[in-house]
């Protein structure tokens, strides 16, 4: 489906770990406390080089299914694996060391951290895990999102759109199987929202990275590869190449928009 690294990106592409789904789901089902049925019998597979987008409803169980399928929580029952490790069912430690080997996040208000450089920004998770780096595939990041000239700045001097694709070189830094990004672009104007999107799936096709986001939006979940579309906690359609017209079609037929 993408291209493996062309051009000047052939020498620093992030190699797998291994040659099945980066993510996958089997018959995953969550009840929270209380009993509410957040999830029903979820099964789906990510494959590496993909861009999935998430959509439904608000309740419908994006977040839900994103904080399983992340390892941020544990599903009642089913199988979560995640760059083939089994991760339901394992407790908070694990999961946390599951998350911070094979996991990156970018989340809407982009969490970069005030006090620090954007450099420092970047390459905190790496330093904080003990973790050496590969400087040519952090430099390849930093150069394709453009934001060579900001590194030495601190994130209120970047606007929206440069914090924002920061927060993208951060969660690839480390090679993650998978990016998860809840409402990416939730934050940003039209223009930056674009941007960021373009090079979000640049990033899958060109480097072989593998995104999830969650999203309301129709116009960005265009950009995905392929769209999920959920309802009551189930996965109710499947769009390939999604345009934003049949995907707020899909939404609007549900009700929730
Ligand atoms: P979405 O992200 O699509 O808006 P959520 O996954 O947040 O949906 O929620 C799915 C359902 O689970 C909703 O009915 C919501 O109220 C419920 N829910 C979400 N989080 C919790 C929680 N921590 N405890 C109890 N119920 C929850
Ligand atoms: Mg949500």
């Amino acid at each position: 489906m993408s291209a493996w690294g062309f051009g000047r990106h052939t020498a620093v592409r992030a190699e797998p770990a291994h040659t099945g789904p980066a993510v996958a789901l089997t018959q995953v089902s969550k009840v929270y406390s209380g009993g509410v049925r957040a999830l029903h019998d979820v099964t789906l597979t990510v494959w590496p080089g993909t861009l999935l987008a998430v959509m439904g409803p608000s309740g419908s169980g994006k977040s839900t299914l994103m904080h399983c399928a992340a390892g941020l929580d544990s599903p009642t029952s089913g199988s979560v694996r995640v760059d083939g490790h089994e991760i339901a069912g394992l407790d908070e430690t694990r999961r946390t060391e599951l998350r911070r080997d094979h996991v990156g996040f970018v989340f809407q208000a982009y969490n970069l951290i005030p006090s620090l450089s954007i450099q420092d920004n970047i390459t905190l998770p790496l330093r904080l895990a003990g973790r050496t780096f590969d400087r040519d595939w952090m430099n390849a990041l930093i150069e394709r999102v453009g934001i060579a000239g900001c590194l030495g700045r601190r994130p209120a001097e970047l606007s929206g759109g440069q914090q924002q694709r920061a927060a993208l070189v951060r969660a690839l830094v480390a090679k993650p199987a998978v990016v998860f990004a809840d409402e990416p672009t939730g934050a940003l104007d039209l223009h930056s929202a674009h941007q960021v999107l373009q090079l979000l799936r640049s990033l899958v096709d060109e480097f072989h990275q593998t995104v999830v986001m969650v999203t309301h939006d129709p116009a960005a979940a265009a950009w995905a590869h392929e769209a999920l579309v959920m309802a009551d906690g189930r996965v109710v359609d499947s769009l390939m190449a999604p345009t934003a017209a049949r995907l707020a079609d899909c939404l609007i037929a549900l009700g929730g928009y």
